[in-house]
């Protein structure tokens, strides 16, 4: 599947370029993902999608970055609804699946990171306390992306707290918020101004009122659910940076063989070669460690550390590549009009979000290598 060719020139640089300026979403390229069917590509069948693996997804989101578009701009669907999938009732997924494989409603929002929890999301304290038939929630999120332009929200809350629970990772529950119903009722919005464009917000609930029918899965049992979710996120994210190395390495081969400075082309030098090989052979390698956590995605066996390592792996090779297409640009590579400089800020985002290097490092010492725990 190569989207290149039809959605590159649909959506050229100039058209990400403005968004990027003004700081705007790009409603007209996921209208169009949305319509050709792209974003909802792995809602099963019976419910209105085409039930292609994760695979397929990984490869959408890959040529949507290789084409110098971004997919970051709507690729929370493809996760999120895997939660209302897995784990909601037959009833949930009858009365939301279908409408996100037709595309008439949104489900972009997965609300987790809190101001005083930080990466530890077992301490968060957005808190949901049961009354009659609603649960009332009280609290903040922070970062949570493209609110303003989803219906539907996963959302990660305590309905115990902290302290009561056997372990901590008890005690918190997945709501499946509708934005429409919330916004002024109890949720308030404010956008956060980011290094690129990547519409997130601050959330305030204050007595926001979601009826217990929305509680995806058991009560207590959200932070499971959510573990469940992340693995498909961080294979997603390593795709989109696969194709986003793609892009830079393509890129700067291509300036490196036109571009003469001293009678010949810049890219006959080897100070200027090696290091766009460098990152071409990070990339592959990155590519066959996203390949092995799909596979084993797929295959429903465990793949935490796989789905990590390559997320971790993806992300250093596309801010490898980036850096090295921007050096190989010289000067032209801090030109807006290149888009090299807008790639290079929206890939750095990926060794932070949605999990830090740091934190992966931690897991593979951890869980792999049977070191003691820092934490
Ligand atoms: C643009 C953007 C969009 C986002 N979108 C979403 C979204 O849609 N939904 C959502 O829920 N979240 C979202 N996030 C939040 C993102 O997942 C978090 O920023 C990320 O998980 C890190 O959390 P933090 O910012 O609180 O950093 P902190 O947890 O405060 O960590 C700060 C630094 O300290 C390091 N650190 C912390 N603890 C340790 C330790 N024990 N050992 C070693 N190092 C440590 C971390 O690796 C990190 O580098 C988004 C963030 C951004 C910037």
């Amino acid at each position: 599947m190569k989207l290149s060719p039809n959605y590159a020139p649909c959506f050229p640089g100039e058209y990400w370029r403005a968004l990027d300026r003004e700081h705007t979403y790009p409603t007209e390229f996921v209208q169009s993902l949305t319509e050709s069917g792209y974003l909802s590509v792995m809602v099963p069948e019976e419910y209105g999608g085409v039930g292609l693996p994760l695979g397929a997804a990984c490869a959408v989101l890959e040529e949507i970055q290789r084409a110098g578009c971004n997919g970051g701009a709507c690729h929370a669907q493809m996760y999120t609804m895997g939660t209302v999938l897995r784990h909601g009732s037959e009833a949930q997924k009858q009365k939301y699946l279908p409408g996100i494989a037709a595309g008439e409603l949104r489900l972009q929002a997965f609300g987790v990171t809190e101001p005083g929890s930080g990466t530890d999301t077992t301490r968060i304290r957005t808190r949901a306390v049961r009354d009659g038939d609603d649960y009332v929630v009280n609290g903040q999120k922070v970062f949570i992306s493209r609110t303003e332009h989803s219906d539907l929200m996963v959302l990660l809350v305590r309905t115990t707290a902290r302290e009561e629970c056997e372990k901590r990772t008890d005690g918190m529950s997945v709501l499946l918020v509708d934005m429409r119903d919330a916004l002024g009722n109890g949720m308030t919005i404010t956008p956060i101004r980011t290094m690129m464009n990547h519409a997130t917000t601050e959330l305030f609930f204050d007595n926001l009122r979601v009826p217990v029918e929305n509680r995806i899965g058991e009560e207590g049992r959200g932070f499971r659910y959510i573990l469940d979710g992340m693995n498909a996120e961080r294979i997603l994210i390593a795709a989109e940076c696969i194709g986003d190395a793609r892009y830079f390495v393509e890129k700067a081969s291509a300036y490196a063989i036109e571009r003469e400075v001293f009678g010949r082309p810049i890219g006959q030098n080897q100070g200027v070669q090696f290091p766009i090989a460098r990152a071409h052979i990070q990339t592959e390698a990155a590519a066959a460690m996203v390949r092995q956590a799909t596979s084993l995605f797929e295959a429903g066996e465990p793949c935490g550390s796989e789905a990590n390592m390559a997320k971790m792996l993806a992300s250093e090779a596309s801010w490898q590549a980036g850096d090295t297409c921007i050096q190989t640009h010289g000067g032209y590579g801090f030109a807006e009009e290149y888009d090299v400089e807008r790639k290079f800020r929206e890939t750095r985002l990926y060794q932070v979000a949605p999990i830090s290097t740091n934190l992966i490092l931690s897991h593979v010492a951890t869980h792999d290598l049977g070191m003691p725990k820092s934490f």
